[in-house]
């Protein structure tokens, strides 16, 4: 008897998280260039910025991050990324040696076009030209998200460290649970209310910028809490700490990532409602410059920062490992791929461009 009420319950729960529509999930890193993504530490950085008579070998971000090949580096970057969640569960586009291309369709190449070009399914380079707290004029995909799935207002979230994103991720305001920026988050948990406080006593170099492991942690919290069908998680440190010139908090952001990453996927995996019925998107909104004399730059006049990368996780994507030769994708289709992904019809959204089809 006893036996049977587990099988029972076993049942239930399968059937509960059956109903519940397929999840999604965006992730952003800001101005995460594919130099660092696919081939790891890039040497002439570290060169370039040696005093008299160093040498690269003796610095620590040598010993820890070199290895002689692009695969070897850049899984010391992101072991989870790499060894893990490429390996066995998604695949990456973007890697020029590949013939895989992905890019920006935005003639700006800074954050909020880049972003906005991401939510909308669209460049809108007239109206979109500023990184200024300027509410975005259309609809983004998390709005149409929450409509077009009557969805409450907390199962359609974005947690982002950079304070911006509060006017880039809504037309309207409050339609959707945002927490961007040095702004408080309220949790049941004791421990995630203390981590809301100390997130005013760590501040970063950059006014409008909070740690992105805050951003992470409340992001976590709200997925155990309110259990969202779509969540967006936007990180910043990426670009902030390499526009300061700061290689080494640069790499070791990435790896810090990698772990949120990690922490992101195993949570999913436990949960019989998430585990093969979530769909993730991690991508970035602009390149940067190529080379060490503009590698902290990006915007329209520098060479590589309308250039960018794409990884997807999907139950229902077929294709795993490196994109290899296909025609160009854009940045401007993440919109349509998202609503693709939860089952609805990017036709219905605005005038987005079509999905990315594995
Ligand atoms: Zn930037």
């Amino acid at each position: 008897m006893k036996l049977l009420c587990a099988a029972c319950l076993a049942i239930l729960t399968v059937a509960a998280a059956a109903q519940a529509p397929p999840a999604v999930i965006l992730v952003t890193l800001d101005g995460a260039r594919i130099e660092e993504v696919f081939g790891g530490l890039d040497l002439s950085i570290v060169q370039s910025q040696l005093k008299l008579g160093q040498r690269a070998e003796d610095q620590a971000l040598y010993k820890r991050y070199w290895a002689p090949t692009p695969e070897q580096r850049r899984e010391k970057l992101m072991p989870f990324f790499w060894g893990t969640l490429m390996r066995a569960h998604g695949s990456i586009a973007g890697n020029p040696a590949l013939g895989s291309r992905v890019s920006l369709t935005n003639k700006h190449w800074f954050s909020y076009p880049g972003y906005s070009e991401i939510l909308v399914g669209r460049a809108h380079d007239d109206a979109i030209k500023s990184n200024d707290p300027v509410r975005n004029p259309n609809t983004t995909v998390l709005e149409y998200l929450r409509a077009s799935q009557r969805l409450s207002r907390d199962q359609v979230a974005a947690f982002a460290s950079w304070s911006v994103f509060s006017a880039i991720v809504e037309k309207t305001e409050g339609s959707i649970a945002v927490n961007a920026g040095y702004q408080p988050y309220e949790s049941a948990s004791p421990q995630v209310r203390r981590d809301s406080a100390l997130q005013f006593e760590t501040p970063t170099p950059w006014d409008s910028v909070r740690h992105d492991a805050y951003t992470v942690r409340f992001a976590l919290d709200h997925l155990d809490r309110h259990r969202p069908r779509v969540l967006y998680l936007a990180l910043g440190e990426t670009d902030d700490w390499a526009h300061d010139g700061r290689y080494d908090r640069v790499l070791e952001t990435y790896t810090r990532t990698d772990h949120y990453l990690k922490q992101l996927w195993d949570w999913l995996q436990a949960q019989p409602e998430y585990r093969d019925r979530t769909s993730i998107l991690i991508t970035t909104d602009h390149g940067r410059g190529r080379t060490p004399a503009d590698w902290r730059d990006h915007g329209e006049k520098v060479a590589g920062a309308g250039e960018t990368w794409m990884a997807f996780v999907s139950p229902s994507w077929p294709r795993r490992g490196e994109w290899r030769n296909h025609p160009p994708i854009s940045a401007s289709q993440v919109a349509a791929t998202l609503i693709d992904w939860s089952g609805g019809d990017w036709k219905r959204f605005a005038d987005a461009a079509a999905p990315i089809r594995p």
